[in-house]
């Protein structure tokens, strides 16, 4: 048996890459917990024919039609090792999972090009189906520190219960978000393009990344004199606008809310904050 690859902690789920992590060391436990479980006997998942599609949220439009199923299959050694050449990349060690486990989008074969046409949130809901082909639904933790009462908890969470946006309009692609002085900008949601764009700036700033997010995502701003501008410039906008703009992008994103997992710890009452990040969903590998 070859040694298990160890997974980087998961900062660039779409909707932590741009608030950041509020609580790490909660992460920490969290990998810590899955590190102290036993490994799985090495069982093969069998899945029910079916299990490896899902509809996406918003999908790909192709000729005007929308097409949302997807279908994941379970990784393999090779996909292991692919995964593992990724290094600690996080982000390249999402893209390569998305390309070696998603298998179709519609009718189309995965490709480098339709991953980055993805909305985050789809992306991300892929990567959860993958993960359930792959070592199957439940996430189990053992031994895991409370830490209102220092009590050790083990827990079987259900990929599904782990919180999940929905758009209330799949084909929807164009929104309204009410500014400052009665304006109003026009956005669209951030795809995989745009986290990858975010990602390649450089020294972690993060103003700059929001910057650029804004600059993509910002089809236009209307004043009240009903005056357009178009593909504003984003440092232009002023500091409440630009948040409220951010805002509404990261709660608009479909799809799992990874970083807002928590359960209830029966034997104190208390609530658990259990952000669940990439090496949490894959730490079979
Ligand atoms: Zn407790």
């Amino acid at each position: 048996m070859t040694d298990p690859v160890v997974l980087p902690e998961f900062e660039s789920f779409g909707d932590q890459t741009f608030k950041g992590l509020d609580n790490p060391e909660v992460a920490t436990a969290a990998t810590q917990a899955l590190l102290n479980e036993e490994r799985n006997s090495g069982q093969p998942v069998i899945d029910s024919p079916g299990e490896n599609r899902l509809t996406l949220e918003r999908g790909i439009c192709r000729g005007g039609v929308w097409y949302r199923e997807a279908e994941v299959r379970e990784l393999t050694g090779a996909d292991e090792e692919a995964i593992a050449a990724a290094g600690s990349n996080s982000a390249k060690v999402f893209e390569t999972l998305l390309l070696r486990g998603v298998q179709t989008v519609g009718d189309e074969p995965m490709s480098q090009g339709l991953a980055s046409e993805l909305l985050i949130g789809d992306r991300e809901y892929l990567v959860m189906a993958i993960r359930r082909a792959t070592f199957g639904n439940d996430l189990e933790f053992e031994e895991l520190p409370c830490p209102h009462c220092e009590e050790l908890v083990d827990l079987t969470v259900p990929l599904d219960a782990i919180p999940f946006t929905r758009l209330d309009d799949p084909e929807q692609n164009e929104y309204f978000v009410p500014l400052r002085r009665g304006a109003v900008a026009f956005v669209r949601l951030p795809t995989g393009e745009d986290q990858a764009a975010i990602l390649a700036i450089k020294g972690d700033n993060v103003a700059r990344q929001d910057s650029e997010i804004l600059r993509r995502c910002v089809l236009r701003i209307r004043h009240t004199d009903g005056t357009e501008v178009k593909n504003p410039p984003a440092v232009q906008l002023g500091m409440a606008d630009r948040k409220a703009i951010l805002r509404f992008l990261t709660e608009t994103q479909p799809g799992p809310r990874y970083a807002d997992f928590s359960f209830t710890h029966e034997t104190c009452g208390k609530e658990v904050p259990l952000p669940i990040s990439l090496a949490v969903l894959f730490r079979g590998m």
